[in-house]
C-alpha cells in the first residue's frame, strides 16, 4: 500500500531543521482548534511534535484536520518552522519548532478511547491489561520497554564479552519437582504422559556443564503454578548463569561487575566496587530479615543484657526459656501517639510477636511504656543502643527467630515511614552461609532451603544426616533495597553427596532416580565442580524503573489472579483438542 511515509520521527525535529520539508507518521496525542487554528499533536515512540493547519489553509485541509480524533494513526506533510516566542515549551525536545502542515492522510481510525494516553494511565489494572496495546503507547511503558531492552542488551553484551555462551535450554522437558508446582502439557503422542514447563533451567544448565561448555547464561523463562500471593507471575524471566571450576567468590564477583555493567550502560549509575556480605545469620539478627533493606540503619539490638533485675516478668520469662529480646531505637519517634505505636504492633504482631514493647526517650531519661522497669539502667541502655532524647525503644521478646523476624518487619515498615527508602539509591548486598535444610513442621520432614542440588559446606560432610539442621551450604543470595533479586549456590558434584541429600529430604533411592536419574546418569561421567546463579531480571528492572510492581516491567503480564484480559487465558479449551490429547475433564463442581 502507498501512504506518506515518515521522513523524520516526531522526537527528531529541531530548531537546526527550520525550512525542512518532512512527512511525520504516528498518533494524534491531543487536537485542538485555536481560533481557526489546528493543532494537532503528533505522538511516535520517539515523542511528541506539535503540527499545525493553520487559518488560511485551504478549507479542504482544515475540514479533514478537524475531523481527527484522539489516537488515529495519520500521516502528515509540511514545513518545519519556528514557533512565535511565546509558544516555545522548554519541557519538550522539540518544543522550539512545529510543522505546518501542507497535507494530511489518515492512516487508520480509532475508536473512542477506554483510557487517555498520558504519561502514565491511571485506569484500574484490568482496564490497562484489556486494552495493553494502548497502555504500551504511554511514555511510562514506552521508557520501560526500553529499560527492559537495554538491560538485556546489556546483559548479553557483559557475557559475550567474557566468554560466555548463551545455551537456550528448553522449555518443555520431564516434570522435576524444584519447589514449586509445575504447568504440565499433555503429550498427544504419547498418551497419558506430559511435559513440564521448567520451572527453571537448572537441571539443564548443571547438565550444560558435564557438558563442557564450561560458561553459560541464558535469559530464560521460567514457570511455576503458584497460588496468587504478593507480586508474582505465573511466568518471568531470570538470567541464568552457570560456571565450572568456580569457588562461591568467582560467581559473586561475576555477578558484582553484571551488575555494574547494567547499571553504568543504561542508567548511568556507578555501583559499588564489591557489595557488603553478612551471613545469614548476621543479617537475620541485624536486620530481622534474610532480605535486608540497607539504604537505611535501624539495627536491631540485643536487650537481654539489660532484662536481669529488671522485674519485668514478661522478658525474664523469655529469657528463661532460651528466647532473646530485642530492641530496636527508632531515630526521632519519641513523639509517636499511642496509635503509631498501635500500628507499629500490629506489624509485629503479623510476624507472631505476642506484643511490641516500647519507652520513649527524653530529656528527663525513658518514659512511658515499660520504662518503670527500666530506670535504673537507664544509663547503660542509652550508651549501648545509642539512643537519645526524641527517640523511641521498641522491643520484642520471644524465641530468636520470632523476636527478630517480628521487629525486623517493624524496622522496614519505619524505613517507609520514615522517608528513608529512597528508590533512587541502589543498595545491593550478599546474604551467604544460608543453612542447608529448612524443618517443614507439616510435613514433618526436612526440605531443601534453596534446591536439592546445592553443595553443603565442606565442614558438614561427614556428619550431615546427625543433624541436618545446622549444616550449611554454599549457598548465596542477592539482595537488592529489601528485595531478593538472585540465588545462586556451588553445585553437587559428586554423585554419591547428591543421594545422600536426596535420602535426606525423604526422597527414596527408586524416586530420586525417577525424577532425576538423568542428572545422576550425567554425573558418571566427569562432572566438573560448577556453581551458579540465577537473577530475577523482572525484579531488577522494577527496582531499577522506580516501580512497585513488575507487570510496569512485563509487556504482557497475568493479572493478579493469574488471567490475560486482553486475550482471554487460560480459556476453555475444544472437545476435539481434549480427545486429541487423550484429556478428560474433572471440573469441580461450581466450575462445572
Ligand atoms: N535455579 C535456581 C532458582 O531458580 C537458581 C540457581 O540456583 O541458579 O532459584
Amino acid at each position: 500500500m502507498e501512504y506518506m511515509k515518515r521522513t523524520a520521527t516526531c522526537g527528531a525535529l529541531r530548531l537546526a531543521d527550520e525550512g525542512k520539508d518532512v512527512v511525520l507518521n504516528g498518533w494524534v496525542h491531543r487536537s485542538r482548534d485555536h481560533g481557526g487554528i489546528q493543532f494537532i499533536n503528533l505522538r511516535d515512540r520517539c515523542g511528541i511534535t506539535q503540527t499545525v493547519v493553520d487559518e488560511d489553509a485551504p478549507a479542504e485541509l482544515k475540514k479533514l484536520a478537524g475531523s481527527l480524533r484522539m489516537e488515529y494513526c495519520i500521516a502528515v506533510k509540511g514545513r518545519v518552522r519556528k514557533r512565535p516566542d511565546s509558544m516555545v515549551n522548554p519541557e519538550m525536545p522539540t518544543g522550539e519548532i512545529e510543522l505546518q502542515i501542507t497535507d494530511i492522510e489518515v492512516l487508520s481510525k480509532s475508536a473512542p478511547l477506554p483510557f487517555m494516553i498520558e504519561q502514565e494511565s491511571d485506569a484500574k489494572e484490568d482496564l490497562r491489561l484489556t486494552y495493553r496495546y494502548l497502555d504500551l503507547r504511554t511514555p511510562g511503558m514506552q521508557e520501560r520497554m526500553k529499560l527492559r531492552h537495554d538491560v538485556i542488551f546489556a546483559v548479553r553484551e557483559f557475557f559475550h564479552e567474557r566468554g560466555f555462551y548463551e545455551v537456550e535450554t528448553p522449555t518443555m522437558i520431564k516434570s522435576t519437582p524444584e519447589g514449586a508446582r509445575d504447568f504440565l502439557v499433555p503429550s498427544r503422542l504419547h498418551p497419558g504422559k506430559f511435559y513440564a514447563l521448567p520451572q527453571s533451567p537448572q537441571l539443564f544448565k548443571q547438565i550444560i556443564m558435564v557438558g563442557g561448555l564450561d560458561k553459560y547464561f541464558q535469559i530464560a523463562r521460567c514457570y511455576r503454578d503458584e497460588d496468587a500471593r504478593g507480586d508474582r507471575q505465573l511466568e518471568f524471566t531470570q538470567i541464568d548463569v552457570e560456571m565450572s571450576f568456580v569457588t562461591r567468590d568467582d560467581v559473586l564477583r561475576i555477578t558484582e561487575e553484571l551488575f555494574q555493567y547494567a547499571f553504568r550502560k543504561t542508567l548511568q549509575t556507578e555501583l559499588p566496587e564489591s557489595f557488603p556480605r553478612f551471613t545469614y545469620h548476621e543479617v537475620m539478627n541485624t536486620y530481622g530479615s534474610d532480605k535486608p533493606d540497607i539504604r537505611f540503619g535501624l539495627p536491631l539490638q540485643d536487650f537481654s543484657p539489660f532484662v536481669e533485675g529488671s522485674g519485668f516478668k514478661a522478658f525474664d520469662s523469655v529469657l528463661e526459656a532460651g528466647g532473646a529480646v530485642k530492641a530496636l531505637t527508632a531515630k526521632g519517634c519519641g513523639g509517636y501517639s499511642r496509635k503509631q505505636i498501635t500500628q507499629l504492633e500490629d506489624t509485629a504482631k503479623i510476624y507472631q510477636a505476642k506484643g511490641l514493647a516500647w519507652m520513649k526517650v527524653t530529656e528527663n531519661g525513658l518514659e512511658g511504656g515499660v520504662s518503670k522497669f527500666f530506670a535504673q539502667k537507664q544509663e547503660e541502655i542509652l550508651a549501648a543502643l545509642g539512643a537519645e532524647a526524641g527517640d523511641l525503644i521498641l522491643m520484642v521478646a520471644d524465641t530468636w527467630r520470632t523476636a527478630c523476624t517480628a521487629l525486623g518487619a517493624v524496622r522496614s515498615r519505619l524505613g517507609k515511614d520514615l522517608g528513608l527508602t529512597d528508590p533512587k539509591t541502589f543498595a545491593f548486598c550478599w546474604v551467604i552461609d544460608f543453612p542447608l535444610f529448612e524443618w517443614n513442621e507439616e510435613g514433618r520432614k526436612w526440605e531443601a532451603a534453596h534446591h536439592m542440588f546445592s553443595m553443603p559446606q565442606q565442614q558438614y560432610l561427614d556428619t550431615m544426616e546427625q543433624n541436618p539442621g545446622e549444616v550449611k551450604g554454599d549457598l548465596y543470595d542477592l539482595v537488592l533495597n529489601g528485595n531478593e533479586v538472585a540465588s545462586g549456590s556451588i553445585r553437587i558434584h559428586d554423585p554419591e553427596i547428591q543421594r545422600r541429600i536426596f535420602r535426606i529430604v525423604g526422597f527414596s533411592e527408586e524416586e530420586a532416580e525417577k525424577r532425576f536419574g538423568f542428572l545422576l546418569n550425567a554425573f558418571q561421567y566427569g562432572p566438573p565442580p560448577h556453581g551458579g546463579i540465577a537473577p530475577g531480571l523482572d525484579r531488577i528492572l522494577m527496582i531499577m524503573a522506580g516501580e512497585q510492581t513488575i507487570k510496569e516491567v512485563i509487556a504482557f503480564p497475568k493479572n493478579s489472579v493469574g488471567v490475560s484480559p486482553m486475550e482471554g487465558s487460560p480459556s476453555e479449551v475444544d472437545e476435539a483438542q481434549l480427545k486429541d490429547l487423550h484429556v478428560k475433564l474433572d471440573l469441580p463442581e461450581n466450575d462445572a
